[in-house]
């Protein structure tokens, strides 16, 4: 991928001390074999055909496909007549599994990759991890991500390599680079935010002085493409710094400010808060979303409330929860329930997605992480920020269930996105997600839709995705098991089909 400044001066020397001239080459992996035109017209029959807004099972058992987008569901009958028209390219059997839409990643960083452990030689890699992220992304059954944050020339090169049908990966909504005030979270000072250019392969958060600089930002991401703006609301540190300091936020006028860009632009505004104080501030403003939920104290029925009408969603991330739940000792909350059910999850999954998900050069480093995590040290530091603050990370799980419990009662409207790319989240990754709103009372029916349709309306693009309808794009999976009775059937998906093109076809593999 082309790096300008500081990241490629990283690359090359990244290059050097792995004792290579070039970049890594890495072994992409190969699209399913599809023989069908981009305009054609195919149906798929004997399936199960979920609809996701009413959580049943069509009647029809058949689909037609209209080139890139769904048709009408076809009855046996309609079949017979239709598959012998000239018009039908195809005719391809489901052979009675079930028919879901793409689901999304609404809150993940596909360009990113954990930082702990890593070398500046491991540098040679993240080019490849980057694209795999991508590839595993699609293999785990989501069609769609919303990419919060990530350097320009790394996020738009795996987009473009995408479109172009050169790399397997979602479709990305890009944001692009985050804004921050100076003296808010992670402004870490000159030295500090340079390295990260080079981890990152460019600039992802840009600290503003002035409204001026605000105005000028939403200006410049949306001249590079950005479909949705992100901005960070963090009143207090979870590591580093000192356990008193505060961040500097964005103000209430500040706040007005972004709005009207975002409104300008007709874009829609994401933020991050895991304080009462930042998520209250941005609910006020009807900030679209808020991702991750806050660790000093549980949104209220109010919050909850005021979010419906506001039109404020959230986007939990439970795996940001399970990568917090630090053995600190004794320190923060180790016989919470919460605490010991975020712990054990994420001694269950991650393991497996680092597994599957990550590169083998880079796979030392990711399990060296999900050891440090786990393993009892009281007084933690993490560098090379600093000292880590239990009680902080750990009401993540504390807080967790009350503030799910108002979400639920109230109706207010739940997102579904990993922050896959930090910590051990990985993009796509879905499963903890699942779990946990299971864990906090969600049904299943109720959280397909979340991750599907759900998530859609969130960004706003539920007019051409997110429910198998005539006329949306057909993005679909094809599952062994009914997903209103196993969920995770769909973190499994035997085929994955992206705007009614086969990308991914499990079968293909076992027959070989
Ligand atoms: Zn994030």
């Amino acid at each position: 991928m082309k790096k300008k400044g500081i990241a490629n001066f990283g690359q090359n020397i990244g290059n050097l001390l792995a004792g290579k001239l070039s970049n890594y080459e890495y072994k992409k992996k190969v699209p399913a074999n599809w023989d069908l035109e981009e305009d054609r017209k195919w149906i798929l029959k004997n399936v199960n055909i979920l609809d996701v807004d009413k959580g049943k099972i069509h009647e029809q058992k058949a689909i037609l496909i209209n080139g890139r987008h769904f048709g009408r569901l076809l009855t046996q009958a309609e079949v017979e007549t239709l598959s012998k028209k000239p018009e039908i390219a195809k005719v391809i059997d489901g052979g009675h599994m079930y028919l879901t839409p793409g689901m999304s990643d609404i809150h993940c960083h596909v360009s990113m990759i954990a930082e702990h452990g890593m070398t500046m030689s491991s540098l040679h890699y993240f080019d490849g991890q980057r694209m795999r992220n991508c590839e595993y992304v699609l293999e785990k059954g989501c069609t769609t991500v919303r990419n919060s944050a990530g350097a320009y020339d790394m996020v738009h090169d795996l987009k473009d390599e995408i479109d172009r049908g050169n790399l397997l990966g979602p479709r990305i909504l890009p944001s692009y680079i985050a804004l921050i005030p100076v003296g808010g979270m992670w402004d870490v000072g000159k030295t500090l935010n340079k390295m990260m250019e080079i981890m990152f392969g460019g600039q992802v958060l840009r600290f503003v002085k002035n409204d001026r600089e605000i105005i000028d930002h939403f200006d410049e991401i949306n001249a590079m493409g950005a479909q949705s703006f992100k901005i960070y609301m963090e009143e207090k540190p979870l590591f580093g710094k000192n356990e008193k300091d505060t961040f500097n936020m964005f103000s209430d006028e500040q706040l007005k400010l972004i709005c009207a860009q975002a409104e300008r632009y007709g874009t829609i505004l994401e933020t991050h808060a895991m304080f009462l104080k930042g998520a209250r501030r941005a609910i006020r403003h009807g900030i679209n979303s808020i991702a991750h939920l806050t660790v000093d104290g549980s949104y209220t029925k109010e919050d909850s409330e005021a979010m419906v009408s506001n039109n404020v969603a959230i986007v939990p991330t439970f795996g940001v929860g399970a990568y917090l739940a630090y053995n600190c000792g004794s320190e923060g909350y180790p016989d919470n329930e919460e605490y010991k059910y975020f712990s054990e999850s994420l001694r269950r999954l991650a393991m497996h997605h680092i597994e599957e998900a990550t590169l083998p050069q880079l796979r030392k480093a990711y399990k060296g992480l999900l050891e440090f995590t786990l393993e009892e040290k009281p007084n933690r530091k993490i560098p090379p920020l600093g000292k880590v603050f239990a009680e902080r990370c750990h009401g993540f799980a504390l807080h967790a269930p009350q503030s799910m419990e108002n979400f639920r009662q109230i109706g207010t409207k739940i997102g579904m996105g990993t922050d896959g790319g930090t910590g051990l989240t990985f993009c796509g990754g879905l499963e903890i997600e699942m779990e946990s709103l299971l864990r906090y009372g969600f049904s299943n029916k109720e959280i397909v839709r979340i991750a599907t349709l759900g998530n859609m309306e969130i960004v706003k693009k539920d007019d051409e995705l997110g429910s198998i309808a005539e006329g949306k794009l057909a993005d679909m999976l094809l599952l062994k098991e009914n997903p209103l009775e196993n969920l995770f059937t769909m973190t499994e998906p035997v085929k994955v089909f992206k705007e009614g093109r086969c990308m991914i076809d499990k079968l293909e593999k076992e027959r070989g």
